[in-house]
């Protein structure tokens, strides 16, 4: 547990480093945990350390976990690839997801909003590294379904959320982050009803540097504070499309 306590102070070391060097105020950008894989216990501590803010890929995850965290004040987002089945679970457990990149999944998370008449924060996830393995929409395709999807006021868009390249060539990962933020840039330019561009959900534990060094405002770090998975991450990643 000594791990998760060194190990935030880490990232939080890394967190204001990068927002100095990028001229940013800290408060700006919050650390959401990402934990998929870990146990409720190893929340609890780091929620326990004073963090707030958690992610999940899987809806039986954040099911299995719910009552041991029960005691704690913190706010759960969805990161993970959403099934239309699984709708009604997720909107009982998150206060945001982050992952909405299909119109089918916007129209059923809208239906069942309505049925239960209220709203819920949601970012729009974009596949800025191209790449087949990753889910999100595609960045051409992004202004166009925040139009369409703009039209359902259960949906709160409050930004959009990507997974950059894995590569260690830093040029091409920082692309991928300043596409996001260009994309933003263009949909506040468009003014559309009903959508806010305030947060930028980017940047993981080997590059949130970049992403806060290009306007991430939520940086989701896993491996960097619980250590390795067990799972491969394609197994979260791309589940449909293997
Ligand atoms: C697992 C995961 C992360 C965190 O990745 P790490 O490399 O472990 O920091 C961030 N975002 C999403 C969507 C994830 O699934």
């Amino acid at each position: 547990m000594d791990t998760i306590r060194t190990n935030l102070s880490i990232i939080h070391q890394r967190m204001e480093a990068a927002c100095r060097k990028a001229g940013r105020d800290v408060d700006d950008v919050r650390l959401l945990l990402a934990t998929k894989t870990v146990p409720a216990e190893r929340i609890a501590f780091a929620l326990e350390c004073g963090e707030a803010l958690i992610g999940e890929n899987k809806v039986q995850e954040l099911k299995e976990k719910n009552e041991a965290l029960r005691p704690y004040n913190y706010e759960s987002h969805f990161i993970g690839h959403l099934q239309t089945n699984k709708i009604k679970d997720v909107l009982k457990y998150v206060t945001c997801i982050e992952s909405v990149d299909r119109l089918d999944v916007a129209r059923k998370l809208d239906q069942r909003l309505q049925f239960e008449g209220r709203s819920i924060d949601i970012l729009v996830q974009v596949n800025t590294s191209s790449e087949e393995s990753k889910f999100g929409i595609d960045p051409a395709e992004a202004i166009p379904f925040i139009r369409e999807i703009a039209k359902y006021d259960t949906l709160a868009i409050k930004g959009l959320m990507t997974i950059g390249l894995f590569s260690a060539e830093e040029e091409k990962v920082r692309r991928c982050f300043r596409l996001l933020n260009n994309i933003r840039q263009q949909v506040v330019e468009e003014g559309i009803a009903n959508v806010e561009m305030r947060e930028l959900s980017m940047g993981m534990s080997g590059d949130l540097e970049i992403a806060i060094g290009e306007g991430a405002t939520i940086v989701r770090v896993g491996t960097a504070i619980f250590g390795r998975r067990i799972y491969p991450d394609s197994y979260y990643w791309n589940e449909s499309k293997r």
